[in-house]
């Protein structure tokens, strides 16, 4: 039996965790309690952002936004986005309904190609790797600004994904992330391609795949392989809030964990070593570990997101597992915990070994099953300053953060990037409950717009 149990963990976004867990035992159950004690034992804010409010803006970029920002066609464009609110609201309906699984973005990247070639672009593909890119060309062609949402959601194949309208509120998974990312990159384009604005750098506007959970940030990973076509900066949209600029990026280690063993009767076979118990030690000896990486440094963060295996309540299992998360935005702490990680799995392997009647002994297999680079931000950096500057232009106060999305990847091998807002308000981000609701949305897509013009080049 499959059992669907919510654990509500409070956070910042208001967002919860889903645990699955099937044949419910003893074991399972010493696994959740290990696993709550850790929650309860950890400090931490159980979000993947760490919010900082102090920056400094440089008067240069300042001056530069001013400049665009008063530009006749410019303003034009800033306008003209203010008033397609409408069509943006039928869009992100059209675009929430078309489900997009991880692995899945298929149906979703057509529309979105098709959507691009509707606001103008002639130039888009769908690359290898299943991402929308529509190239703009500029007047010197010499650089290349990509202007980025992603595609994927976390939700599973079947998950209903209507729209539905509640208390002034849209509600469907994924509507706020990353369908409303999408419209508003649609909108960024939109309002150039309006007010017929050219850029020295060239843009690509680009729906990406693979951005949320085992999708292992595999869109921007193609984007920036060897060998692939140049980019030199990346602004992604994604996260709801208009203030918020993420600089830096919260790197993360995965793991798919599995106990093996020969598996039984639970009172015929009684001695034999359970990969249950196995599992339960991990998790028991990794909560008792890890805090002492938290205890210094920058915030660390462990969870065990899922736990399965087993074949019935009166059986032992032949295989026990477990998916685990650990983040960080410095790299050596990653490693640190990553290291009293799997010395917890070993210990726990050889402590129900050890505890054994008969019988083979358990083994584990420890996959890895995401690696993104924890990514040092730099907040003087020319493309964070002109985030800044234009976030400041339209009035809105921005608040810098670091966090785990698209732009780690760039940020972590040196090429200047962002992530930034798709507006309006939104919470219970991968929940199914998820909302979204237009306050001013466009704000953010002006904020996108100067950005974008600022790190392209206007041209005269
Ligand atoms: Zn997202």
């Amino acid at each position: 039996m499959n059992r669907l149990i919510f654990i509500p963990i409070r956070n910042t976004n208001n967002t919860a965790c889903a645990i699955r867990v099937s044949a419910l035992g003893a074991a399972m159950i010493t696994s959740l309690m290990c696993l709550q004690l850790a929650f309860s034992t950890a400090t931490f804010a159980a979000n993947d952002t760490s919010t900082k409010k102090s920056f400094e803006l440089q008067a240069g970029y300042k001056q530069e936004i001013q400049k665009i920002k008063s530009d006749e066609k410019v303003s034009k464009a800033l306008a003209y986005v203010a008033t397609v609110v409408e069509r943006a609201e039928r869009e992100l309906i059209e675009i929430t309904e078309i489900p997009a699984p991880p692995f899945k973005e298929t149906a979703r990247a057509q529309r979105f190609a098709e959507m691009l070639r509707e606001a103008g672009l002639t130039d888009v593909v769908i690359d290898e790797a299943g991402n929308v890119v529509g190239r703009r060309a500029g007047t010197l062609g010499k650089r290349t600004v990509a202007y980025s949402g992603h595609l994927d959601t976390v939700f599973p194949e079947g998950t209903d994904v209507t729209v539905k309208y509640r208390d002034g509120k849209m509600y469907a998974p994924g509507i706020g992330d990353n369908a409303r990312g999408l419209i508003a990159v649609l909108d960024v384009l939109r309002g150039i391609q309006h007010a017929k604005i050219k850029t020295e750098a060239d843009i690509l506007i680009i729906g990406n795949v693979g951005e949320e959970g085992l999708g292992d940030l595999r869109g921007v990973k193609h984007l920036f392989r060897e060998g692939a076509s140049k980019i030199d900066s990346l602004i992604a949209i994604d996260g709801g809030n208009a203030q918020r600029i993420v600089y830096g990026g919260v790197g993360s280690h995965r793991y798919k964990v599995t106990f093996k063993g020969p598996g039984g009767h639970s009172w015929g076979h009684f001695g034999l070593p359970n990969p249950h118990h196995a599992l339960g030690r991990a998790i028991n000896n990794f909560a008792k570990t890890a805090p002492q990486v938290l205890s210094s440094g920058s915030k660390t963060s462990y969870s065990v997101g899922r736990i399965g295996g087993g074949t019935s309540i009166n059986s032992i299992a032949f295989e026990s597992w477990m998916e685990v998360d650990m983040r960080s935005g410095d790299q050596t702490k990653l490693d640190e915990i990553d290291k009293v990680f799997q010395a917890a799995v070993q210990q726990a392997l050889d402590q129900e070994n050890k505890a054994k009647l008969g019988g083979d002994d358990l083994t584990v297999d420890i996959e890895r099953v995401g690696k993104r680079p924890a990514a040092q931000g730099n907040k003087n950096a020319a493309l964070v300053q002109r985030a800044i500057a234009a976030t400041l232009a339209m009035g809105v106060e921005p608040s810098l953060a670091i966090a785990s999305t698209d732009a780690n990847l760039p940020i972590s091998i040196g090429i200047p990037a962002v992530t930034m807002s798709r507006g309006g308000i939104s919470g219970r981000a991968h929940a199914l409950d998820e909302w979204w609701q237009d306050e001013n949305a466009y704000v953010s897509v002006q904020i996108g717009i100067l950005t974008l013009l600022a790190e392209a080049g206007l041209a005269d």
